[in-house]
């Protein structure tokens, strides 16, 4: 958004509570790779140009491709600083903070997709005993109690997380929800390769039938790893872990899951088998083999009742998605659940916008690839919009 507002000469600063690049550096596991391969990691005037473009940034390399990125463009982040309130005042904003006071024409709001974890409330009933982790809290295995894992939810967190804790040696029980299974290659290319080539990350909000369950869909079941390979509940079984179906309540020491295992997998499949028949008719025109095509997954018998401590379960690992909130923001721009209501980016308050949410123009609006063309076109609808001084 900076590069973006710069390259339309408007004045701006941008306000980091941390440091740039701050949920990289604090919020990411040890293991952590994207989902996206290099070649996506590309900004405006910037991107990957390393040897490696099938491969998969880690985290410290995103905290460095950032840090470039600042510099080049010469953002004028300042950091450290954390918004505490935005608020109207006559015909500007203000915008308070834990260091100062900022006066602004226009706020663009750029606090992230996956600002928190979602937790659902029945972990308030969970026994003391059991330890309770989000993935932006948690490391390495070596971090979480001896005994066995539940991992809640079965989309990319989850399955990560739940391989990296089966291979620690602890006996991992995966409750698996709504996901979108992916497979990482298909018919001979990387699929997020295929997937932009079938233009499915161009697709745009104004076209989607239902906006609300686009946004509410969760992240693709990918890995990113080098050799690429799938990580889906076939291979996890593979490995060792359990699965069971949705979790659906807590006692505190009693576990019930729903039996929906079989429908879960079918409805992901459905929605993989659409993904295909978007993907084929490019690949049929590019002469791409048949050869990469998924196999059906087993589904085992589950369980719809369990005892936390006859299984000897000692924490439980919740990947249930990110919500946004924005107790900070005191302008009437939020939705009964709490989200930012807009369009492409414009809310119902002149000078309020935001960047970087889930299907907010297109399809990758909050991926690092689609995030740029957004921003582009939000800087020139600001700078049509407002008095804006032109940066020196
Ligand atoms: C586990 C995970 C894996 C992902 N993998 C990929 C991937 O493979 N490829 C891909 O393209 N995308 C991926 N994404 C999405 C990726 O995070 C986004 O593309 C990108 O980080 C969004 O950038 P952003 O600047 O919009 O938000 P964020 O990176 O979340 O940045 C928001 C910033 O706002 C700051 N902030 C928040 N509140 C305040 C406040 N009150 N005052 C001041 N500052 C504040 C935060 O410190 C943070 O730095 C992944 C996301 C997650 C969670």
């Amino acid at each position: 958004m900076s590069a973006a507002l710069t390259a339309h000469g408007i004045d701006h600063v941008v306000l980091e509570r941390g440091r740039v690049a701050n949920v990289w550096r604090t919020e990411r596991w040890d293991s952590f790779r994207l989902l996206s391969p290099n070649w996506m990691t590309r900004l405006p005037g910037f991107a990957y140009d390393g040897s490696d473009p099938g491969g998969f940034m880690t985290g410290d390399e995103m905290v460095m491709f950032f840090e470039e990125y600042a510099s080049l463009i010469a953002a004028p982040v300042v950091e450290y600083t954390t918004v505490r309130s935005v608020r109207r005042r006559a015909d500007v904003f203000e915008v308070m903070t834990d260091r100062g006071t900022w006066l602004a024409e226009a706020v663009v709001v750029a606090t992230g997709e996956s600002m928190q974890p979602r937790v659902p409330r029945m972990a308030l009933n969970v026994d003391r005993d059991v330890a309770q982790i989000t993935p932006t809290t948690y490391k390495r295995p070596d971090q979480m109690p001896d005994g066995g894992v539940l991992v809640v939810g079965a989309s990319s967190s989850g399955v990560q997380l739940a391989s990296e804790l089966q291979a620690s040696g602890r006996d991992v029980l995966l409750a698996v929800g709504g996901h979108v299974r992916m497979p990482r290659r298909y018919r001979g290319d990387d699929i997020m390769t295929w997937l932009d080539r079938a233009g499915v990350f161009d697709d745009l909000a104004s076209g989607v039938r239902n906006l609300r369950a686009a946004q509410r869909q969760p992240s693709m079941q990918l890995v990113g790893s080098a050799p690429p390979h799938d990580l889906d509940l076939n291979t996890l079984q593979a490995q060792g872990v359990r699965l069971a179906g949705r979790l659906v309540a807590t006692d505190g020491r009693h576990l019930a899951f729903a039996d929906d295992l079989r429908d879960t997998v079918g409805e992901s499949d459905a929605k993989l088998g659409a993904v295909f028949d978007r993907i084929d008719p490019v690949a049929d025109a590019m002469h791409a083999p048949h050869d990469e095509i998924p196999a059906p997954i087993e589904v085992p018998a589950t369980p719809t009742h369990l005892d936390m401590r006859a299984e000897n379960i000692r924490s439980i690992m919740w990947t249930t998605g990110f919500r946004r909130s924005y107790p900070w923001l005191q302008v009437p721009v939020l939705d009964a659940r709490g989200n930012i209501r807009q369009t492409e980016g414009v809310t119902e308050v002149p000078g309020i916008y935001t960047i970087g949410l889930k299907f907010q123009r297109a399809r990758n609006s909050h991926f690092i690839d689609g995030v740029g063309n957004d921003a582009l076109i939000l800087a020139r609808y600001i700078a049509t919009r407002h008095r804006v001084r032109v940066a020196a």
